[in-house]
């Protein structure tokens, strides 16, 4: 196998966080390889009206903005592949080894920037309604559904939170939850159970997502589950809130995580346990999980790996690779 360049750095994943990376590490001269995977674009490729990313004051579609932020790292020079990669090889404060298949990649800092997807029901209708009244995210979607009936499936803080949030604009929101307890914190329990416009639905799972007439959402089929018994129930939205996976498999067992699987970073700073392993947007992120924010962390962590190759002198091995070529770091300005 041929010897590869090794690179400044290598960014895994085609989110928000990791163009927003791509963006600046690439107007810093580091000439950024992003492997986007084959699905680019993350979460925002499967949403509709994006309306609270600032800067789009008539909104835009996530796909197209996702294209935009994309283009807009390429302009400075960022190198795409899009395809999933098979597995990394970190390293503290070594060369950084990235796989597709059997061929390798290497870099002197990666960083990392796979997302996080939303957990799902796995029921029919959940994904052919997706975008057309179920949806996985209420503070992106719930303003969509001004003087409807709607339904939040989950009984964790995200569903109350959601729950609070769509209620809003929502005309009458059920919470369904598959226990008669709530995993939810008594507080937030207690700020859903005080809005007049919630109630709550246990212990019941959703079945299956049913479209009407005009191809929308009109009722999910819900299943007792004490009994077994399944009714019918009208709403125009569906809001699963049942907790998401961060994609930290390929990273698992080689960078410190949580009990959940978030990649864990030092407090304000977008660093690893590893020397030159960064980690931003949501695959760290459980709380907020916005675009905006996974962005501003992509930012962080582009500056992050900047000053790290800035101060950081460079490996024998980084510098020079049978067959390869050297690895040019620009001059950056520090912070
Ligand atoms: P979570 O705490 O894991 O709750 C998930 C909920 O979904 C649980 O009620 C669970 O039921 C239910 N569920 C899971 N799989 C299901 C399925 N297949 N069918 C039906 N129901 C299912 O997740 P989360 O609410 O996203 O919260 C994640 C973390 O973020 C928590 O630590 C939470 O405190 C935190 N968070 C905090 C805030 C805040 O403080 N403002 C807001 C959001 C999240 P079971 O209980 O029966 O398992």
């Amino acid at each position: 196998m041929a010897e590869k360049k090794v690179e400044n750095v290598i960014i895994v994943g085609g989110g928000p966080a990791g163009y927003t990376a791509a963006l600046y590490t690439a107007r810093a001269n580091l000439e950024p390889l992003v492997f986007e995977g084959f699905h680019w674009g993350g979460q925002l490729q499967n949403t509709t009206d994006v309306e609270n990313y600032p800067g789009y004051p008539e909104g835009i579609m996530g796909p197209e903005m996702m294209g935009q932020f994309r283009a807009q790292a390429e302009r400075f020079g960022t190198r795409f592949v899009t395809d999933d990669v098979d597995r990394v090889e970190l390293s503290d404060g070594g060369v950084q080894k990235v796989f597709l298949g059997d061929e390798e990649h290497r870099a002197r800092t990666v960083i990392l920037a796979m997302g996080a997807e939303p957990q799902r029901l796995g029921v029919p209708g959940e994904m052919e309604l997706g975008g057309r009244g179920v949806s996985t995210c209420g503070v992106c979607d719930g303003a969509f559904f001004k003087d409807r009936r709607v339904i939040v499936i989950g009984g964790g803080d995200s569903a109350m939170e959601d729950s609070i949030f769509i209620s809003k604009y929502a005309s009458e929101l059920t919470v369904v939850n598959r226990r008669d307890e709530f995993r939810a914190s008594r507080i937030m329990l207690e700020r859903a159970r005080e809005r007049p416009n919630i109630n709550f639905k246990t212990p019941y799972v959703p079945e299956e997502f049913v479209a009407g007439e005009d191809g929308k959402l009109s009722r999910v089929r819900l299943r007792n589950a004490d009994t077994g018994e399944a009714e019918d129930m009208e709403t125009e939205g569906a809001f699963v809130a049942i907790g998401h996976i961060p994609k930290s498999e390929i990273v698992e067992g080689q960078v410190d995580t949580d009990e959940n699987g978030y990649i864990v970073t030092d407090p304000g700073s977008t660093r690893t346990n590893l020397a030159g392993v960064f980690a931003v947007g949501d695959v760290v992120d459980h709380t907020y999980r916005q675009a905006v924010t996974a962005a501003g962390t992509g930012c962080m962590g582009a500056l992050d790996a900047e000053w790290y190759l800035r101060d950081t002198p460079p490996l024998a091995e980084a510098h020079w690779m049978p067959g390869g070529e050297p690895a040019e770091i620009a001059p950056t300005p520090g912070p």
